[in-house]
């Protein structure tokens, strides 16, 4: 349910509102717009529509919230969400890059890739450190000597840092030494680890599983939400579908249709969506186009030795010209890059 207050409510109206929704065992969101004001109310409504049957002071309407996310929901918070990691925003007019290896392979390549995807324009730096690796042969990735690399490349260079968890005891390793969790397409519905990630205060993003549809997704962060940590980002990544040209097929769609049911910030990852180096620059410029609130792109120094994700990885020259290229795309959609 929401309650929507009337352009002249007072603060008194709004705290009287509060104070009630608490006693009978409610948790009030409130939204501040520029016009109006709402209060979004999670739980079990009933008692608090009986005990005030008319609209209390300062209430406009109450309008009740059918889908099962609450949180993540539109409704709930009219305007966009942005999540402020200091000298990075991402959300509102802002348009971010993360770029980076898939796998965090040595202190040289993190590095190295981190001046590189810095040179092209990207503010945040990638790299998986717990690799949830289809094979359990592949590289399984550094752990905590991974994260180590990450964090001298963020001192070294000012880029923020995401890497990717995998258990509730990753949570508590990278927790020191990451800006953004990252929740993978595998993990989305592993609703402990989410709830995990939703105890901290670091910001997740969290990606679409691969069979997931965007109810689910949305559900799922709603999970990370409902815990106290609201700063999600989402992030398509392309879903199975029959095609085999592509290693998965990029919902493109779920670009407007989150931005027409969340205020969450939603980006896209066209290197997993398509698995193939060649397709990753048209499909970026796309995602822009459809409203996307920022990229990640898998970038290695020698993609031909890669100990992950290879084939679909630029290198720093292809990562920068994609960055050049796409820079017009971005400042036609009005975006600060
Ligand atoms: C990744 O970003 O490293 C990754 C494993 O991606 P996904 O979860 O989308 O497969
Ligand atoms: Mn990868």
């Amino acid at each position: 349910m929401i309650i929507v207050m009337k352009s002249n409510s007072t603060e008194e109206n709004i705290k009287n509102i509060v104070q009630n929704l608490e006693n009978c065992g409610l948790k009030a969101h409130i939204s501040k717009g520029e016009a109006i004001t709402i209060i979004g109310v999670v739980g079990n409504k009933n008692i608090f529509l009986e005990r005030n049957p008319q609209l209390m002071p300062g209430v406009e309407k109450i309008v009740h919230v059918s889908e099962s996310y609450k949180l993540a929901n539109k409704k709930f918070h009219p305007d966009p969400s942005v999540i402020d990691l200091g000298s990075v925003k991402i959300g509102g007019d802002s348009f971010v890059i993360m770029a980076g290896p898939c796998a965090v392979e040595s202190r040289e390549q993190m590095i190295e890739t981190a001046e590189a995807v810095l040179s092209g324009g990207a503010q945040i730096l990638r790299g998986g450190a717990y690799k949830p690796r289809t094979s359990p042969y592949s590289f399984q990735g550094l752990e905590v000597e991974g994260l180590k690399y990450m964090a001298e490349a963020r001192n070294k260079t000012g880029l923020k840092v995401i890497s990717e968890v995998t258990s509730k005891e990753a949570i508590e390793a990278v927790a020191g030494y990451v800006d953004i969790i990252q929740i993978g397409a595998r993990n989305m519905q592993n609703f402990e680890l989410l709830k995990a990630a939703g105890k901290t205060n670091i910001p997740v993003l969290l990606k679409r599983g691969m069979c997931a549809t965007i109810d689910e997704w949305l559900n799922a962060a709603e999970y990370i939400m409902s815990e106290g940590n609201e700063n999600v980002i989402l992030c398509e990544r392309g879903i199975r579908t029959y095609e085999t040209s592509t290693r998965n097929t990029l919902d493109l769609s779920a670009v407007p249709v989150i931005k027409s049911k969340s205020h969450l910030p939603v980006i896209v990852d066209p290197s997993h969506a398509t698995g193939v180096r060649d397709y990753v620059a048209p499909l970026a410029k796309a995602a822009v186009a459809a409203g996307a609130d920022g990229l990640m792109i898998e970038v290695h120094p020698n993609p031909a030795i890669a100990l992950s994700d290879g084939p679909q990885s630029l290198n720093p020259e292809d990562f920068r010209k994609l960055c050049k290229e796409i820079k017009p795309f971005i400042e036609l959609m009005g975006r600060k890059f």
